[in-house]
C-alpha cells in the first residue's frame, strides 16, 4: 500500500500477522499464537476470551511490548515498534501503555495516592495533584491517604486503575481485571473502565474468564490454540 493514512486514523495498538513460538527444553516448540492480526480502536473496550493454555497472556504481554513475536510486528499508534531500542520501548510503554492486574500489584507501604504517582517517579514534575484528581475521578477522593491493607479489593483495584492512568495512556492492558472481586464489586469496576473508555477515549483490551467483562466489552474476541477469532 502506498497512501498512508493520517496519523489520528491508526488504531492506538495493534497486532499484525503476529505469530509466538516457544522453544522447549526437550526441543519441542509450542505455537502459542499463530497469524493473529488484532486492533483496539480509542474508546473501545475489547474481552479477551479462551481457555486456559490458549494464548492470551502471551497475547497481552506482545500488546504491551513486554515480549516480542516470532513474527509479525505490534504497532502503536500505527507506527512499528519492531526497531526500538530496550529504552525506547520502555519510554513507549510509559506514555501509551498501562497495566491493569488481577492481584493488583500496589506497593504496600505507600498510600493510594503515593501509589497512583508511582509510574511518573522517573518524569519531570509532581504528578500528586494528578493522582489527587484520578483517585476523586475512580470515587477514591476520600481514601487518598490509605494504604492498601486499609482498603478492600474493589478499592484497590480502583487504586490500580487510577495508576494505569496516571500517563494518560492510549490503552489499558488488563488481565483478570475482576479475577479476586466479588460480583459486584466487579461490575462497578467494570462500570468504571466503560467509563473510562468512553470519556477519555482509552482503549481497553480485557483478558479474562469472566461473562461479566464479555457484557460490558464493545466487542469479544476468542483465543483457541493461539489462533484469533471474533465472538
Ligand atoms: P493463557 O494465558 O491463555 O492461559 P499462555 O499465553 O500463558 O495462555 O500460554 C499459551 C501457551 O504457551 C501454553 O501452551 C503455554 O504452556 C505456553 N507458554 C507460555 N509461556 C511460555 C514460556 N515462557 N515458555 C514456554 N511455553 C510457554
Ligand atoms: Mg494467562
Amino acid at each position: 500500500m502506498n497512501a498512508v493514512p493520517a496519523r489520528s486514523t491508526e488504531p492506538p495498538l495493534a497486532l499484525c500477522d503476529v505469530t509466538k513460538r516457544y522453544d522447549s527444553g526437550g526441543g519441542g516448540a509450542v505455537t502459542a499464537l499463530s497469524h493473529v492480526d488484532f486492533a483496539v480502536e480509542r474508546g473501545e473496550v475489547v474481552a479477551v476470551v479462551g481457555p486456559s493454555g490458549s494464548g492470551k497472556s502471551t497475547m497481552l504481554n506482545i500488546l504491551g511490548l513486554l515480549d516480542d513475536p516470532t513474527s509479525g510486528g505490534v504497532e502503536l499508534r500505527g507506527e512499528p515498534t519492531a526497531g526500538l531500542s530496550a529504552a525506547e520501548r520502555t519510554d513507549a510503554r510509559r506514555e501509551s501503555l498501562g497495566f491493569v492486574f488481577q492481584d493488583f500489584h500496589l506497593l504496600p507501604t505507600l498510600s493510594a495516592v503515593e501509589n497512583v504517582r508511582l509510574p511518573t517517579t522517573f518524569l519531570p514534575g509532581d504528578a500528586t495533584e494528578r493522582a489527587r484528581e484520578l483517585l476523586e475521578l475512580v470515587g477514591l477522593g476520600d481514601r487518598l491517604d490509605h494504604t492498601p491493607d486499609e482498603l478492600s479489593g474493589g478499592q484497590k483495584q480502583r487504586v490500580a486503575i487510577a495508576r494505569a492512568l496516571v500517563n494518560e495512556p492510549d490503552v489499558l492492558l488488563a488481565d483478570e481485571p475482576t479475577g479476586n472481586l466479588d460480583r459486584d464489586t466487579g461490575t462497578a469496576i467494570l462500570e468504571e473502565i466503560r467509563r473510562i473508555a468512553d470519556e477519555a477515549g482509552v482503549g481497553v483490551v480485557a483478558v479474562t474468564h469472566d461473562d461479566l467483562v464479555t457484557e460490558y466489552a464493545d466487542r469479544t474476541v476468542e483465543l483457541v490454540d493461539g489462533v484469533l477469532r471474533d465472538v
